[in-house]
C-alpha cells in the first residue's frame, strides 16, 4: 500500500504525496512550491514519477517547473487549460490515470465552480479535490456559477462514505466557525470541531477527512438538511446554496 502524506506549503496549502518506499517513487498533487516536495523526496530517497494538477491557481502549480528540473522524468497530468503551461497529459471527465509506482489508479471528475476547468482525481479510496471541497467548507466561486459548484459538490458527496478527502488547504477551523453559526446544534459538527482543534494544537493536519464526515458536518453538503432562510423557497436549492456561499464570503469570525 502506498502511503499518503500531506506536505504543508505556502501559508496553508497541502500538497498530497503518495509514496511507495519499495518502488522508490512518489507522486504529488498540486505542488504549489517545490522545496518541501524535494526535501521529502530526498529524505525518503524517492524519485518523483508524477504530478497531478487539479486547477490553474499559482498556489497549486507554482512548484512544477522546479520539480521538473530536478526530476525530468516526471509526468504532469492537468486539466485542459492554457493557464497551466506544462503538462504531458491533459485529462477530462472519465479519463483514467494509472501508475505502476506508486501503484495507483484514479478517475478524473470535472468539478467546475471554483474555476471553470477544475478537476478532481478519485481512486483507491482517496479523493484529491483541490479547492472544490474543503473540510467543513467549499471553494469560493471565482469563475463558475453557484449551480455548477453545487452540482460538483453533489457528485463528490455521492462518493463512498469512507473515501478520504484530500483537499488543498488547511481551512477546517476557519470553516468550522461559519459552519457552527449555520448549524449550532449539529453534534457531528461539534465533534469534528473538538477533534480539529486538538489536531491543530498538536501541530497536525486535520486532513484527510472522509466523505461521511463531510456529509454529516459540512453545511455546503447539507443544503437539503438546513432550514430555508427567510424569503427563500425551500425547493430552490441552488438559490439556498448561493445564499450560503455568499454568507460565507461575507463572514468574519
Ligand atoms: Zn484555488
Ligand atoms: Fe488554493
Amino acid at each position: 500500500m502506498p502511503s499518503l502524506t500531506p506536505l504543508p506549503a505556502l501559508i496553508d496549502n497541502y500538497m498530497w504525496m503518495l509514496s511507495d518506499a519499495s518502488g522508490g517513487k512518489a507522486l504529488v498533487v498540486d505542488p504549489g512550491e517545490a522545496a518541501p516536495v524535494l526535501d521529502a523526496l530526498d529524505e525518503l530517497g524517492l524519485e518523483l514519477s508524477a504530478i497531478l494538477v487539479t486547477h490553474h491557481h499559482p498556489d497549486h502549480i507554482g512548484g512544477i517547473g522546479r520539480l521538473l528540473e530536478e526530476h525530468p522524468r516526471t509526468q504532469v497530468c492537468a486539466p485542459v487549460d492554457g493557464r497551466i503551461p506544462i503538462a504531458h497529459r491533459r485529462v477530462a471527465e472519465g479519463d483514467v490515470v494509472e501508475f505502476d509506482a506508486p501503484a495507483a489508479r484514479f478517475t478524473v471528475m470535472e468539478v467546475p465552480g471554483h474555476t471553470r476547468t477544475h478537476i478532481a482525481y478519485c481512486g483507491g479510496g482517496m479523493l484529491f479535490c483541490g479547492d472544490t471541497l474543503f473540510s467543513l467548507g467549499c471553494g469560493r466561486i471565482f469563475e463558475g456559477t453557484p449551480s455548477q459548484l453545487l452540482a460538483s459538490l453533489d457528485r463528490l458527496a455521492a462518493l463512498p462514505g469512507d473515501t478520504r478527502v484530500c483537499c488543498g488547504h488547511e481551512y477546517t477551523l476557519a470553516n468550522a466557525a461559519f459552519a457552527e453559526q449555520v448549524e449550532p446544534a449539529n453534534d457531528a459538527l461539534q465533534a469534528r470541531m473538538r477533534q480539529a482543534r486538538a489536531l491543530r494544537q498538536a501541530g497536525n493536519p486535520t486532513l484527510p477527512s472522509s466523505i461521511a464526515e463531510e456529509r454529516a458536518a459540512n453545511p455546503f453538503l447539507r443544503i437539503d438538511a438546513l432550514p430555508a432562510r427567510e424569503g427563500q423557497p425551500k425547493e430552490n436549492r441552488v438559490a439556498r446554496f448561493a445564499a450560503l456561499r455568499a454568507a460565507k464570503d461575507a463572514f468574519r469570525a
